[in-house]
Order: structure tokens, then C-alpha cells, then sequence
């Protein structure tokens, strides 16, 4: 009888592959491993063993595998069956979830790299001739790819070439292929066993009274043995004894000393093991949690909607407690711009080694070790808080997700595919494990806040802050009236600076938000109004006057600001609109005595970039710090009192159907900056349309008000959650292949769906790295099916890349959030 597995590869592919394997390998293989597998004429990929079977595929013959890479599965079918859901609804391949979900280090690089084998007898009598050709070229060069091999040999497929040559002990292959991760393994010391008696020992330091400095050595080593029972460290061992590597190595080499190593984890939480108290909860978060009890009896998804510092994280705690208590994991997902290390050690306060970590600044060796801690269900993962690819983690007995901030437009994943919605991905692993899940918000999203209110989410809410702050007193100023009456200075009004400054005065804190990082986003010529553009780009370059450069915010570009006109050759050149950087600057002029920092992507690069500026913020080292959207989210500082909204406009006139709820979110968690702890906090929104709807909702903490509204907006232009929409973009280099294609896709769309199709149409930024962008966006009704809808459209995609001309357009989905 054959053997075969059908394996998922990384890489965008609708099937699932099928090679051989042998009868051994059949017995040994299980579903979840992975196996290093030949594709086309020379990649190897590491796929994933999806199904075990005796079929042979009928449109091929099936390759061999390469090699087997696992003892036990990594991935479990609770992960698999997830994966299949977010290919099937996002409209993406199970290659593309695959690739997302692991880390990076445990996918083998499809370049395979070729050594010479240096223990390996080789007979070049018994080489072949190809075969000596490759043995040859290794004696000249170190390393070989596959495609040189190639080339040496003059043949498309190597991989049996190879695979001669490796059974012929010539050649290795790279490990790190293999397995990019290294476990951090860190070196012990111990005394030799010859000399583990006290007589052995004392002849020893006899011995030794030639080398005083090995005689130390053995001297200290004894002392911490005496002291700690735990085992020593080489590296303590050298400063204890005040020795040097060389010493070590000697007495190692004599057999005094015998060395050993134990891997360890690379993040390890080095707090005390004494845990703090759980807080006790007020009445108000006791109902809420009673609330959230309640609807948990009924499996149902819960959505807590606290208004900000009302004690959320206080109440996802006990939950987290109660989860853990019974045995299982508990998931906390959070945007990756609200994972701070303020709520890290809360929580490890709170639950000490119990907790871990996993987050895209971390190493990818870091993130395989979370990995096999929850896959081994070790102790430290029972608890697991990250970002959106915490989800995808092996958990095999989860009891608790929460999704806090589930409003945050960051849980969705634009780039690359796997395009999916971390809050609604959780919802369906949460299902799949029969666990609980709540979503935490200050101002939920309108989907979800909808979805409570029909009844298919629970719904708990608290509406007092912690310790009965009152909320920030929220004051609109309109930009047009104090510029009529000369009140500005320059984007700072008369209000904003008299508050600022009474704020100051009192030690307090200020945090100013403007939504737009650089100094200014356009600089214009006044003499003939040519602004430079980004030549890959179709948008003007942002002006960065500390590095006085003008940058692209989509491609990078960057070049140095130009003395006089590109176009008329004139020196006035002048700027529009202002920045992060803009309005530190003019604060630096206005207070030149007060300490200013500023957080945005251009401050926050690094793995601790972020850290830094909130620790400053935190111990009062600066007094105000100017921000983007970057410090909305999750941070608690205890001494802010007041809150500046530069300019709120540029946010209401985005051109998006969700710009209104977005700012509304936004503001209100800027605004919940302020006052968290005793006195009442300020907030000014500066605007040059303060009767905009939004901005008084805002101001009256109208959540309700906002949310009729816009569900009203959006039962009129049939948007989400009334409908479901779905967006398609078509890319192309060349600006008339996109525009036949898109013309081509919306005609079929339309011929299915009527007036359902919207577009083709340009976004508002049509060209970005030189690749033109269509849009057209699919409108589908609550009573239409969503899998028979997706089948019309991939039917229509199969037809347009059958169209020579279309093949190089890419056609990209993206499902609900658009
Ligand atoms: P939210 O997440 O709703 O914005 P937090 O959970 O950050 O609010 O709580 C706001 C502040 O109130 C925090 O400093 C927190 O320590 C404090 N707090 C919340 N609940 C309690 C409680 N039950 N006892 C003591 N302090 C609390
Ligand atoms: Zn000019
Ligand atoms: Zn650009």
C-alpha cells in the first residue's frame, strides 16, 4: 500500500498538496507536524501535515518528502479548523493563515543552502559525474545555493542529485534551514566527579597551591555550592572568584571543572513571586461583572462597555482568576499600540510567572518559546496577553478571551493576507474552544454596540469612573473666531494657553494630540503653488524639519528639503497644515522652561523606543508630551490634568464611512486621558467647525447620541451593520492594464449583483510605491448568502486571470472592514 499526506504550504495556493511518504514515516507522522517538502524545480518549503491517507492524487505524481521536522505536532485541529474559517471567510488560502499564524523561525526559507559535509569519507571513485561537479564546486566555495547547483550541473532538478549526495555523507544542509530558532542555552559549571569528596577535594587545592588563580576558582565555586543549592553560572563563577574565561577553560580542560548547559527561556519575568491582592471591586463593577456572569451562563459573547478609568482591567482580572482557577488558558488581546508594559505588570502584580507575553517587537526566538510554553501548557502561559497574532497561538484548553479596546481599527490586518478582523477571529476561536469572551470598550464599536442591542451579544456596561471622578470637563474652541480676533499663537489658541499654563503652574501634566506626525504635511511654492510630490507616490512629500527632510508616509521616500522651487526656481517656499513636530516646536517657544517630549512613529522606533517616552511621561520627567494617536490607548498617568485637541477637523473630514464613529472613539479616549485620579481633568478640542455633530457628542459624552446617528447613516447608504460589505483592490504598475481590469471585474461583479457593485474608483491616494490602486466595493444584504456570494466572486476571478493581459493584476479582498 502507498502512503500520502496532503500538506498546507506557505505560500497563497488554493489545494492542499499530496507527496509520499514511507511506511515508517506514515506510522510516525501525525496531523500538526511539519516536513520539509520539495516544490517546483528546486524550493523546499516547510508545509504542514493537514491529512493522513492512502490516495494517490490523480493529476500528479506525488514527490517525496524531505524530511520530517517534528517529534510531536506543533498546530492542533482546534488551530486548524480556525485556520479554515479565516481562509473561507477572509477569501485567502490556508497557505497565507498558515504562514501568518507560525512564528517566522519555524518556517523553513525556501532558498536551501548547501555545505560541504566535513566528516563525511568521501570515495570521489564512487561519485558520479554530476555528483563530483557539486563536490568540486564545494571545495572552492564554502556554500551553495540550490539554483547553483543548477547551473553546475546543468539541470533544472537537483533535489536527487542532492539527495545522493547527502546519503553519500558529501554534502549537509544548512541547519538553520531547519530550524532558524536556537534555544538560549546558558553554560553551568560543577566540580568534576573525581573530586567530590572532601579528601579529593582538599588533595586537589594542594595541587593547586602553584595556581593561586585556579585554587580561587575552585575556592569560590565551593563557597556558592555551600550557600545555594542552585546550580552556578560560569559567568558568576568568573566574577565571584574575580577569574577569567581563560581560567575556567583550563581547569574544564584538566577535568577539575565540568561543564554543562540548560536552556532557558529568554523572557523571564523577574518580579518578586509574592503576588499582590486582586483589588476589591466597587458596586458598580460588581454588577457589571455579575452582568457579565450572567450572560456567560448562555455562552453568549459579552460586550462590557465602561467609560474610560471606570475599572475595566480591574474586572477582566477577576475573570482572568476565576478561568485560570478552573484550569484553563485565558487570552487577553489588545491593540499592539495599547500593549504597554503599564498593563504588563499590572497583571504580573497581580499573577506573577503566570503570565506571558507575545508581541511583534519580540524576537522570533522569543516568540517560539511562548509558542512551546503553550503548546506544553506550561505553567507561565496560562495566562497570554498580545497583540492580534496572540490568538494563533497552540492554546488547546482556552476558557476566557478578552478583547479589550475591541473598537481599535488596528485589529484588523490590512497587509498581508491573512486580512482578517482580530475581534471577530476571536469570537470564532472562541467558539471552536466552547470558552467565554468579552469585548471591553470605553466606546464600542458600532457593530458590536448593534449587536447587543438585538440580543445577540450580552451587554454590561459601567458609567462611573473608579473612585467617582467625575469625567473631564470637555470645551470647544473655534479656530475661525479667536483667528478673526488675533487670539492664536501660532496653533495654539488663547484658551489652550491659558489653561496649559494654569495646568503647569499646579505641577500637573499636559498631553497634546495632533493626529498627523512630521512638521507640516505640504510645503507649497507662494510664487507659482507647486508643492513636491513623492515621485512613487501620488501624494505630497511631508515636510520633517529636524532632519530638514521631506519624507513620503507611504513609501519612505525622502529627500532633502530643496532651498528654492523645483518648478520656478523661487526661495518661498512656505508651509500647510502642521504636525507633531510643528507643535512641539512652537511649545518649546512658548514654555521654554517646561520639559516637552513627543510619542509618534518617528520617536517610538526601536524595541523600547515607546517605553521610554511613557516612563518619562510616567515619573514626571516631562511635563507635556505631544502625541499622535499613539497615546489613546491603555495608559493610565496619574497626573495629567489636561488634554489639547490641536485640530479635530482633519479626523471628521476623513473620507471614509467610518470617520465619524473613529473620531468620536478617538477623541473620547484622548479626552479620557485626562483627571483619572482625584480632580475633575480638562479637555479643549480646537476646531474650525465646533457645531460639527460629532464634537458635541463628544463634548456631552453622548455615546447613545452618536451611536443612533451614525446606525442611522448607515441604514441609508446600506453600510455595515445593516449590510455586509466586501472590498476588492486591484493593483497594477501600469495606470491603463488597471483600469481595463478593474472596468472588466465591476462589469461581471455587476451582471451578478446588479447595483449591489460600487466603482471602480480611485482611493485618495491612487498610486503608492508606483503600483495604481481601483477600488470597488460590494454591497450584500443581510439576507444573502455571504459563502454563495464569495463562490460568485472567486468564479469571476478565476475567468479574469484566464485573460492574458489581467494575469499581473493584483486583486486583493478584504471582507466586512474595508
Ligand atoms: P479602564 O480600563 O476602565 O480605563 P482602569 O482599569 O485602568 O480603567 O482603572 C482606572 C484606575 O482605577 C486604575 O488606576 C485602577 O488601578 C483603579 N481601580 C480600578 N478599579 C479599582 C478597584 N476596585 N480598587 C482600587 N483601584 C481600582
Ligand atoms: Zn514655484
Ligand atoms: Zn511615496
Amino acid at each position: 500500500m502507498q502512503h500520502f499526506i496532503n500538506v498546507i504550504l506557505p505560500i497563497p495556493l488554493e489545494k492542499l498538496f499530496t507527496y509520499s511518504v514511507s511506511k515508517t514515516e506514515f506510522e510516525y507522522l501525525q496531523i500538526g507536524m511539519r516536513v520539509a517538502v520539495p516544490f517546483g524545480k528546486s524550493k523546499i518549503y516547510t508545509a504542514l501535515v493537514y491529512e493522513i491517507h492512502s490516495t494517490p492524487p490523480d493529476v500528479y505524481e506525488a514527490k517525496e518528502i524531505h524530511k520530517i521536522l517534528d517529534e510531536h505536532p506543533i498546530v492542533n485541529q482546534l488551530q486548524l479548523q480556525h485556520w479554515r474559517w479565516i481562509a473561507d471567510y477572509y477569501m485567502c488560502t490556508i497557505g497565507e493563515v498558515f504562514r501568518s499564524a507560525l512564528p517566522s523561525a519555524f518556517l523553513l526559507e525556501s532558498e536551501t543552502l548547501i555545505l560541504r559535509n566535513e566528516r563525511g569519507e568521501v570515495a570521489e571513485k564512487d561519485l558520479k559525474d554530476d555528483e563530483f561537479l557539486v563536490f568540486e564546486a564545494l571545495q572552492h566555495q564554502s556554500m551553495l545555493k540550490v539554483h547553483e547547483v543548477s547551473a553546475i550541473v546543468d539541470r533544472k532538478n537537483v533535489l536527487p542529485i542532492l539527495n545522493r549526495l547527502l546519503a553519500k555523507n558529501v554534502i549537509l544542509l544548512k541547519d538553520e534551514i531547519y530550524e532558524q530558532y536556537k534555544p538560549k542555552l546558558v553554560r553551568y559549571v560543577k566540580l568534576g566527579v573525581a573530586y567530590k569528596s572532601e579528601e579529593k577535594l582538599e588533595a586537589l587545592l594542594e595541587s593547586l597551591t602553584r595556581a593561586p588563580k585556579q585554587s580561587q576558582v575552585v575556592l569560590s565555586l565551593f563557597q556558592l555550592q555551600a550557600t545555594d543549592k542552585k546550580p552556578i553560572k560560569s559567568t558568576t563563577l568568573e566574577s565571584v572568584s574575580g577569574s577569567s574565561k581563560a581560567v575556567i577553560k583550563a581547569l574544564i580542560d584538566k577535568g577539575i571543572l565540568e561543564e554543562y548547559r540548560i536552556q532557558i527561556d529568554r523572557v523571564n519575568y523577574e518580579g518578586t513571586s509574592e503576588n499582590i491582592d486582586l483589588k476589591a471591586l466597587n458596586k458598580y463593577q460588581n454588577k457589571a461583572l455579575d452582568n457579565i456572569r450572567q450572560n456567560f451562563k448562555n455562552k453568549k459573547v459579552t460586550l462590557l462597555h465602561g467609560v474610560t478609568s471606570s475599572g475595566k482591567t480591574e474586572v477582566y482580572v477577576k475573570l482572568i482568576e476565576e478561568c485560570i482557577n478552573k484550569g484553563k488558558q485565558a487570552l487577553y488581546l489588545l491593540p499592539e499600540i495599547a500593549l504597554t508594559t503599564q498593563l504588563i505588570s499590572r497583571l504580573q502584580d497581580y499573577f506573577g510567572k503566570k503570565v506571558s507575553v507575545y508581541h511583534s517587537k519580540y524576537s522570533v526566538h522569543e516568540r517560539v518559546e511562548v509558542w512551546n510554553n503553550v503548546l506544553t501548557r506550561k505553567p507561565k502561559a496560562q495566562i497570554v496577553i498580545g497583540a492580534r497574532s496572540a490568538m494563533f497561538l497552540p492554546y488547546s484548553k482556552l476558557g476566557l478571551i478578552i478583547v479589550d479596546e475591541e473598537h481599535e481599527g488596528s485589529f484588523k490586518q490590512f497587509d498581508p493576507a491573512p486580512r482578517y478582523h482580530a475581534r471577530d477571529a476571536a469570537i470564532v476561536l472562541s467558539n471552536l474552544h466552547q470558552s467565554y469572551i468579552l469585548l471591553g470598550s470605553a466606546t464600542p464599536s458600532i457593530e458590536s454596540y448593534h449587536n447587543s442591542k438585538t440580543g445577540k451579544y450580552g451587554y454590561a456596561s459601567i458609567e462611573r469612573r473608579f473612585g467617582d471622578v467625575l469625567m473631564p470637563e470637555i470645551e470647544l474652541v473655534d479656530l475661525k473666531e479667536e483667528t478673526r480676533k488675533r487670539r492664536m499663537k501660532g496653533h495654539f489658541s488663547e484658551r489652550l494657553l491659558d489653561e496649559i499654563t494654569a495646568t503647569l503652574e499646579n505641577g500637573e501634566q499636559v498631553i497634546l494630540f495632533q493626529n498627523r506626525r512630521g512638521f507640516a504635511p505640504i510645503v507649497e511654492c507662494t510664487t507659482c503653488g507647486h508643492s513636491p510630490q513623492c515621485p512613487n507616490c501620488d501624494v505630497s512629500l511631508t515636510y520633517h524639519q529636524l532632519k530638514k527632510q521631506l519624507r513620503c508616509h507611504y513609501c519612505g521616500h525622502h529627500i532633502a528639503l530643496p532651498e528654492s522651487c523645483e518648478a520656478c526656481g523661487s526661495q518661498t517656499l512656505d508651509t500647510k497644515g502642521f504636525g507633531t513636530e510643528q507643535v512641539e516646536q512652537e511649545l518649546k517657544t512658548l514654555y521654554p522652561e517646561a520639559n516637552v517630549g513627543r510619542m509618534d512613529l518617528d520617536t517610538t522606533r526601536g524595541k523600547y523606543g515607546y517605553e521610554k517616552i511613557i516612563t518619562a511621561f510616567e515619573q514626571q520627567e516631562l511635563d507635556v508630551l505631544v502625541g499622535t494617536q499613539m497615546l489613546t490607548k491603555g495608559l493610565d498617568f496619574r497626573n495629567v490634568n489636561l488634554v489639547g485637541i490641536m485640530n479635530a477637523d482633519s479626523l471628521l473630514n476623513f473620507p471614509d464611512y467610518r470617520a465619524h464613529e473613529r473620531s468620536f472613539q478617538l477623541l473620547t479616549q484622548v479626552a479620557g486621558r485626562a483627571g483619572r485620579t482625584k480632580k475633575r481633568g480638562k479637555v479643549i478640542i480646537q476646531s474650525y467647525n465646533p457645531y460639527h455633530q460629532i464634537l458635541k457628542q463628544v463634548s456631552a459624552n453622548d455615546y447613545e447620541g452618536m451611536f443612533k446617528e451614525q446606525l442611522y447613516e448607515r441604514e441609508q447608504f446600506l453600510y455595515p451593520p445593516v449590510n455586509r460589505i466586501i472590498k476588492i483592490i486591484f493593483k497594477h504598475k501600469n495606470y491603463n492594464t488597471l483600469n481595463e481590469a478593474a472596468d472588466w471585474f465591476a462589469k461581471s461583479l455587476r451582471n451578478v449583483f446588479r447595483n449591489g457593485v460600487l466603482g471602480p474608483e480611485y482611493p485618495p491616494v491612487a498610486r503608492i510605491r508606483n503600483q495604481y490602486l481601483k477600488n470597488v466595493i460590494i454591497k450584500i444584504p443581510m439576507g444573502q448568502s455571504l459563502g454563495k456570494t464569495k463562490n460568485s466572486i472567486k468564479r469571476i476571478e478565476n475567468s479574469f486571470y484566464a485573460i492574458s493581459q489581467f494575469r499581473s493584476v493584483r486583486v486583493i479582498y478584504n471582507v466586512d472592514h474595508i
